[in-house]
């Protein structure tokens, strides 16, 4: 993903390497939010990504009697990117989907087999090795970026350490493609029996996901067998399904003290892990690559360094939330003490029947600090994206203002935009291309009482205001060393 938005309409040469050279073959990510479907589109791949994705159903938490705990009504409500709220999906149709368009890609060079193994920072660039089937290979790159995983060699190569959540669950894994007589159920699920605590969720069309908490004293070899999984999958009257994938994980909360030093960034699993409990993991890293892309790319045009301090004051607190979120989860789902159980499901029936309950799981909170301009309406909120129907089909924002960042507004006389690092494209409300959306983009500005707004390439907004002010304020934040929002 980083690859992919790093060279969209830029010249910037990417080299991207996995010591794997197929991707990943065992189960992991089956959820994705509307906001990652927004970047699949940003690339051109949501019809391709959609081939292997459905939008998601209601999300539900039940006890071991039935009764249901906890509700998120997930199909009921349009996002602001206009996307369904969310989708299952099967993971590695969507990462052949990315790998296509990079290897379409003239400034993106894969080399696929090869591990890194160490790196030397010099003033200007890195220097990384790496060892491949021909031997060492050396790159100097002005950038490394460790999306190496949990187990990230380029964090330790910066010897940067974890924080954890002290989360730590083994759970089994196991990917289904029910057969035509299966009869898996319509809901995502969260059986919260202190039995088994069982995951039952749908991935992309035709398949299923199933997820069983372990017991003390199951070893992995002997739950991976045939005859186990068939035992735990007997109660759901699906005899003829075939068993696609398989893997046992343990769960953790983990976050990287240290994202950046110097000119070598982590992202990913290698600066953040949590439980799946919130189907986040893998959207938290394509986000940071979101957050990152346009940042790096500013650098190499004359932004300031300061700009890549933003990165991880902005997308820490963000994955902080969302890990937690996971975790209160994964907590509600993993109690194995019956008394413990049964107080819970007390406790959340009660709250469930006086209506306390939110329809869907919280949003991550807004960007709070970095590159936004802090005091202005909407500053740090993700910009809606409106489709609107135009000469028999669907037209959508993003589609026609492009990758840039946008100044959009009543009044778009502006400050000089031509030396900016960022790129802006700068559209009145009565621009031609705006015509679709002109009203809701009114509207929108009449919320937050602002006669323009400034919209980052990653669709977070930036600020609200008047339109010369948020252009120099925008400028001004690439550029100065010392910008008053960077200040970690
Ligand atoms: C059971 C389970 C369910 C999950 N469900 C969801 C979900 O529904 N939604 C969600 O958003 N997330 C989910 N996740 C989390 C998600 O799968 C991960 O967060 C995501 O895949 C991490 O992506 P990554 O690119 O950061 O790391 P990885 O996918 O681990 O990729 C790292 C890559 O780096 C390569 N590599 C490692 N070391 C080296 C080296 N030294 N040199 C070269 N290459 C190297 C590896 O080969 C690998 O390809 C789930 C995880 C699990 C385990």
């Amino acid at each position: 993903m980083l690859a992919a938005l790093l060279t969209q309409r830029t010249s910037l040469r990417v080299i991207a390497i996995d010591r794997d050279t197929q991707v990943y073959p065992l189960p992991r990510a089956a959820h994705f939010d509307h906001e990652i479907m927004r970047l699949f589109q940003q690339l051109g791949i949501a019809d391709e990504v959609l081939r292997h994705a459905r939008a998601a159903p209601a999300y539900e938490f039940r006890n071991s009697k039935g009764e249901t705990l906890l509700r998120y009504d997930l199909e009921s409500r349009t996002s602001r990117s206009g996307w369904p709220q969310s989708f299952m999906f099967h993971q590695p149709g969507m990462e052949r989907a990315l790998r296509g368009l990079l290897s379409a890609n003239p400034n993106v060079e894969l080399r696929l087999g090869r591990s890194f193994v160490s790196l030397a920072e010099r003033d200007d660039a890195v220097l990384a090795r790496l060892e491949g089937p021909n031997g060492n290979e050396n790159i100097r790159a002005s950038f490394v970026i460790g999306c190496d995983g949990a187990s990230s060699s380029v964090r330790d190569a910066i010897g940067v350490e974890l924080d954890s959540y002290d989360f730590d669950e083994p759970w089994l894994v196991i990917d289904t493609i029910p057969g035509p007589s299966s009869r898996v159920p319509r809901v995502n699920l969260q059986i919260c029996d202190p039995e088994r605590p069982t995951t039952c969720v749908l991935m992309g069309p035709g398949r299923h996901r199933w997820e069983f908490m372990l017991r003390p004293g199951e070893r992995t070899e002997d739950v991976l067998k045939d005859d186990f999984i068939r035992a735990r999958l007997a109660p759901w009257d699906c005899a003829d399904i075939e068993i696609d994938r398989r893997a046992v994980y343990r769960f953790h909360g983990l976050v990287a003290k240290q994202w950046r030093r110097g000119r070598v960034l982590l992202a990913g699993d290698a600066a953040h892990q949590m439980p799946p409990f919130a189907g986040q993991g893998m959207c938290a890293g394509l986000r940071d690559a979101a957050n990152l892309a346009w940042k790096v790319s500013a650098l190499l045009r004359g932004a300031d360094e300061t700009l890549l301090d933003t990165y991880q004051c902005e997308r820490e607190p963000h994955v902080r939330a969302t890990i937690e979120l996971a975790i209160y989860m994964g907590r509600v789902v993993c109690t194995t003490d019956p008394k413990a159980a049964a107080e819970r499901d007390r406790t959340m029936l009660a709250a469930r029947a006086r209506g306390e309950v939110q329809p869907s799981p919280p949003a991550p909170p807004p960007l709070a600090r970095g590159l936004i301009l802090e005091g202005t309406s909407a500053a740090g909120t993700l910009f809606p994206q409106p489709w609107s129907p135009a000469s028999g089909q669907i037209v959508k924002l993003d589609d026609v203002l492009g990758s840039d960042a946008w100044l959009i507004g009543r009044d778009c006389e502006c400050a000089d935009i031509s030396t900016m690092p960022v790129p802006v494209r700068v559209r009145p409300l009565d621009h031609p291309d705006l015509e679709p959306f002109a009203s809701t983009l009114d509207e929108w500005l009449a919320t937050q009482s602002s006669n323009a707004v400034l919209v980052r390439p990653d669709r977070y907004v930036f600020g609200t205001g008047h339109a010369k002010a948020l252009v120099s304020a925008f400028g001004a934040a690439q550029t100065a060393k010392e910008s008053a929002s960077s200040d970690r």
